[in-house]
């Protein structure tokens, strides 16, 4: 059997350079061979890994049967937003974990063959049939958030017949694919593409409204809105509660990655919106966010970009492959460190940062090993901007505005797992505002179970 391709990149000495994609597409030729080493089994093991459960096979064969457009119309029956998940998709946890090829080889490349098909195909071919259903076509239903979870809801939704409106707080609409992802790792044209799709679908999409504030979800009833899902996702962040942690020069990573994405300090001067970055950076922190945040530091002109991450490699949380593409970048990796102090100068910037070593003790709830202080072991470093990027809980407004909503004491909203209904009959929720900051295809999955059970509702 033919080895698994690799995805073509381009070089770290050009990338470091600008904001351009990083990873390149195959071409048809790979596509094909790469697509050629499914060997189409009978029960896909790679359907069950995947939350929005695309026909993995059945897309496969056709890439290997050189019909690309069939391929991402095969695709689409599930999932509305192929290009995004051929990028960002966990992939190596999900379908292509499970994927028979992996246990005595490598698995079958689903995420570039899923990004090779949504390449540069004609728009006529994106919309599946429409599925109608008689009984509840044209009846209103608002989805609250216009991330993934909620794309994904009002795409299927729209298929079943209802009139969706999308509502969305910030002026541009996708969720985290805008303003949280950069741009070489999944460029904004596509987000609008997929954005546009779900709009030719006869989604209408309304920014600029904010739920709970400008309308809440009692006044969505009363404008005759029959069901609502909320995706409005985890953008609060959280901070260390270090001492200096105020000082200028430190941003949280959901600051210091909306002014780059959705300010576009990216393409100063074009646009007139820069953000203050030094030339010895910082990043708290080893998921993707701070992944994206250290590679945006670098391209933005800093000299050394340290990621302080308080376990050791192996338990980083970021994706493998963004993890690689970063030490290939020169990010330097201070594992086994946590800060504990950030001092400023006299006029309240941030100047230097107090670290301690650690060492890991026992597991703890998570599963991972506990990080231990090593006594006495403090050091500084000299810093000039710091981003703490340490997770997102739930946005609280939604619930705040309405007391009915339950949550738990950790701001995530409660849903029954079986119906994906809220503590308000009608109210219904998934991605992030549920689960706590996660993934793009776990958020993907809530909306698509989550529109299966506002139809069942609606049906009843
Ligand atoms: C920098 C970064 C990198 C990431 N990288 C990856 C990755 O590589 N792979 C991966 O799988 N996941 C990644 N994630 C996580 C992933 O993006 C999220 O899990 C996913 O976007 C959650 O989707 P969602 O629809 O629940 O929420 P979001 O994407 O957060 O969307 C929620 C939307 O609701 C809007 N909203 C909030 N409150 C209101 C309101 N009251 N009224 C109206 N609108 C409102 C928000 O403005 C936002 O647009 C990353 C996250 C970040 C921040
Ligand atoms: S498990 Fe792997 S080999 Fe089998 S159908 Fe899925 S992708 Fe193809």
């Amino acid at each position: 059997m033919t080895d698994r391709h690799k995805i073509p990149e381009r070089s770290v000495s050009e990338r470091i350079k600008d904001f351009e994609e990083v990873a390149l597409p195959f071409d048809l030729e790979t596509a094909i061979s790469e697509a050629k080493r499914c060997i189409q089994c009978k029960k896909p093991k790679c359907v069950s890994g995947c939350p929005v459960e695309i026909d993995i096979p059945g897309f496969i064969k056709l890439i290997a049967e050189g019909k690309r457009e069939e391929a991402l119309a095969k695709i689409k029956e599930k999932n509305a937003l192929p290009a995004v998940c051929g990028r960002v998709c966990p992939q190596e946890d999900q379908c292509e974990k499970e994927c028979i090829l992996g246990i005595k080889g490598k698995p079958v490349a689903i995420g570039a063959l899923e990004r090779f098909a949504s390449e540069k195909t004609k728009s006529e071919t994106l919309n599946p049939k429409q599925i109608q259903n008689s009984n509840v076509q044209n009846s209103k239903v608002a989805v609250v958030g216009s991330g993934p979870a909620g794309i994904t809801c009002a795409a299927d939704l729209a298929l079943m017949g209802y009139k969706v409106t999308m509502f969305e707080s910030l002026s541009d609409s996708g969720g985290v694919l805008i303003y949280g992802i950069p741009e070489f790792r999944l460029p904004k044209r596509i987000v609008r593409t997929e954005i546009e799709y779900v709009k030719s679908l006869g989604v209408e999409i309304l920014n600029d409204v904010l739920i709970g504030k400008t309308i809440t979800i009692e006044q969505l009833f009363k404008d005759g809105y029959k069901a609502i899902f909320v995706g409005s996702g985890a953008g609060l962040p959280n901070f260390m509660g270090i001492p200096g942690e105020n000082l200028l020069g430190v941003y949280s990573a959901n600051e210091f990655l909306t002014r780059i994405n959705m300010m576009k300090a990216y393409k100063f001067p074009e646009y007139m919106t820069p953000i203050k970055i030094g030339k010895k950076v910082a990043v708290f922190g080893a998921g993707n966010v701070a992944m994206d945040a250290a590679r945006c530091a670098l391209r933005l002109g800093a000299e050394e970009v340290k990621i302080i991450y308080r376990r050791s490699r192996t338990e980083i949380p970021a994706r493998k492959e963004e993890l690689e593409r970063a030490e290939e970048e020169k990010i330097e990796f201070h594992l086994l460190t946590a800060p504990t102090e950030l001092f400023g100068d006299e006029k309240g910037w941030v100047k230097e940062a107090e670290c301690l070593k650690m060492e890991l003790g026992e597991p703890d709830k998570s599963g991972r090993r506990r990080p231990v202080p090593v006594q006495g072991s403090e050091y500084r470093i000299p810093v000039d901007t710091v981003v703490v990027a340490i997770g997102n809980k739930p946005n609280p407004l939604i619930p705040l505005s309405d007391s009915r909503l339950t949550i738990h004491n950790w701001g995530g909203v409660i849903i029954d797992q079986q119906t994906k209904m809220t503590s308000i009959p009608g109210v219904f929720a998934g991605g992030d505002i549920v689960r706590g900051a996660a993934t793009v295809i776990s958020a993907m999955g809530d909306g698509k179970l989550a529109a299966r059970e506002i139809d069942k509702w609606l049906s009843r």
